[in-house]
């Protein structure tokens, strides 16, 4: 136990291209969006939350890491999707951490992992490490860092399945994950079939927790962390979804609607443009969302 206090640094992996080349409707280079990286720091110890997904970025928030001059106890993971674990497990080596999530999370982690070679290998081949399923629960989804609590909370379906944040009641501070956005598109892919309304319940749920500090798994690296701002933007964009997706009959012009309506959100277009596609798409077929989300991310990946 330290008599110090906490304090929490972001580390953000900048927009990242895809191997294959082409650019998106609006003329965009298909760039990936940014991936936050939170090290939440005491005395001697520290938590990671979300490592990144490229050996690469994994290398850089790894030095990052070594800089602070703390022990590394754990990794915390807040989702299933690989672009916030795929290098879980090479950063856990590095630092002798073991990495932590709820039991729903890791049942997502598996899924990932056995899918990645259709999605995430496609854009990025023999850029993406080993990515075992190292994840351990803990007791009552609590753990602490210096005697202080971090607590998994969970919050259902956000952008994906079975979605947790981390709160740390001493900082005033949730570690959001893909629940909350900062300035960057949502990713849509996973929302038909009510996905949009437990989405806004997720909100409610971080929104209880009173924080008064955010750290989202994408951010636009030049906005602060407002805790209140970012709850209200991060509904506003599924009421704008809701409110467009009646007006518009193709991915195309729904893509370029959203583009209009959120002419600050600079980051992120490519995950708007592959949740376009698995939104229109599944509109034909509604029976298959898993498959339009997955053509989504594929059809983003062609030239
Ligand atoms: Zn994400």
């Amino acid at each position: 136990m330290s008599d110090g206090t906490l304090g929490y640094d972001v580390f953000v992996s900048d927009p990242f291209p895809q191997t294959i080349p082409g650019l998106l409707p609006n003329g965009e280079p298909r760039l990936f969006a940014p991936l936050s990286t939170t090290l939440i720091h005491g005395r001697d110890d520290a938590v990671l939350v979300d490592p990144p997904l490229l050996t690469d970025q994994a290398k850089a928030v790894g030095d990052w890491v070594e800089a602070h001059g703390k022990r590394l106890t754990h990794i915390f993971i807040t989702h299933g999707h690989g672009d916030h674990w795929f290098t879980a497990d090479l950063l856990a080596k590095r630092f002798g951490a073991q990495v932590v999530a709820s039991a729903d999370t890791i049942t997502q982690m598996h899924g990932s992992a056995a899918g990645r070679g259709a999605v995430w290998d496609k854009a990025w081949p023999g850029q993406i490490p080993p990515s075992p399923v190292t994840a351990v629960t803990v007791p009552g989804n609590r753990f602490t860092l210096e005697g202080r609590d971090l607590v998994i909370v969970e919050v259902g379906h956000s952008d994906g399945d079975d979605t947790t944040v981390l709160h740390v009641p001493d900082l005033d501070l949730v570690v959001a994950g893909d629940v909350i956005y900062n300035g960057v598109h949502q990713y849509l892919g996973q929302s038909m079939g009510g996905g949009r309304d437990a989405w806004r319940q997720a909100i409610e749920t971080v929104k209880a927790l009173n924080p008064r500090w955010i750290v989202t798994g994408h951010k636009d690296k030049t906005l602060d962390d407002d805790a209140a701002r970012l709850l209200t933007e991060t509904r506003e964009y599924l009421d704008a979804a809701d409110e467009l997706l009646q007006k518009h009959d193709t991915a195309l012009s729904f893509f370029n609607a959203m583009l209009e309506r959120f002419p600050n959100r600079h980051l992120g277009a490519l995950t708007l443009w592959s949740s376009s596609q698995a939104l229109y798409n599944s509109r034909k077929h509604p029976e298959d969302a898993r498959r339009h989300m997955l053509e989504g991310w594929v059809s983003v990946y062609q030239p």
